[in-house]
């Protein structure tokens, strides 16, 4: 049986990388559903896994990365899950009601965060691109490439870039 990382590793391997079909690989249920303005995404359980809830009036792109930071919440901290885990727009769990959970800390969302934008945007491919086009990356096409924000396009580039110049 293909384990875990390496099924992750095959999504990864191509772009836009499909979030969505790897959350159906890993057994998780994903739906869109209304839900309060300030809250992105909820993990919680359901049957024997989980079912993660995109706030349908979101950007498609936020969608993704939403969805990533809760497959991260999932693969990092299924054990802190308990009832369910709410992120509000800055993927936090405070403010979200009766999906506040205390157990997730601010490091837990850094992990998230980080093992979303690791998914989404994979390091090889960026580098690459952003050689391409030799310091001045067109913004808008990577975006639709990726189908991320420019806003998590550009930071992870930052880092790609703080790494390349300390190598
Ligand atoms: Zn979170």
């Amino acid at each position: 049986m293909i384990g875990v990382d390496q099924l992750i590793e095959s999504y990864r391997s191509k772009l836009a990388v499909d979030a969505y079909g790897l959350a159906k690989a890993l057994d998780l249920e994903v739906v869109e559903s209304e839900l309060e303005p300030n809250i992105s995404g909820v993990i919680e359980p359901s049957g024997s896994s989980f079912r993660i809830t995109l706030n349908k009036e979101d950007h498609k792109f936020r969608k993704r990365f939403t969805l990533a930071h809760e497959l991260g919440h999932w693969l990092y901290h299924s054990h802190l899950i308990g009832a369910g885990v709410g992120d509000n727009r800055l993927y936090y769990s405070s403010d979200t009601e009766r999906f506040y959970n205390t157990s997730i800390r601010r490091r837990h969302e850094n992990q998230a965060n980080a093992f979303a934008a690791w998914l989404l945007i994979p390091d090889g491919l960026l580098e690459k691109d952003l050689c391409s086009f030799r310091g001045k990356p067109d913004w808008s096409y990577l975006s639709n490439r990726y189908q991320i924000s420019k806003a998590a396009l550009k930071i992870k580039a930052r880092h790609l870039g703080r790494r390349m110049s300390s190598q």
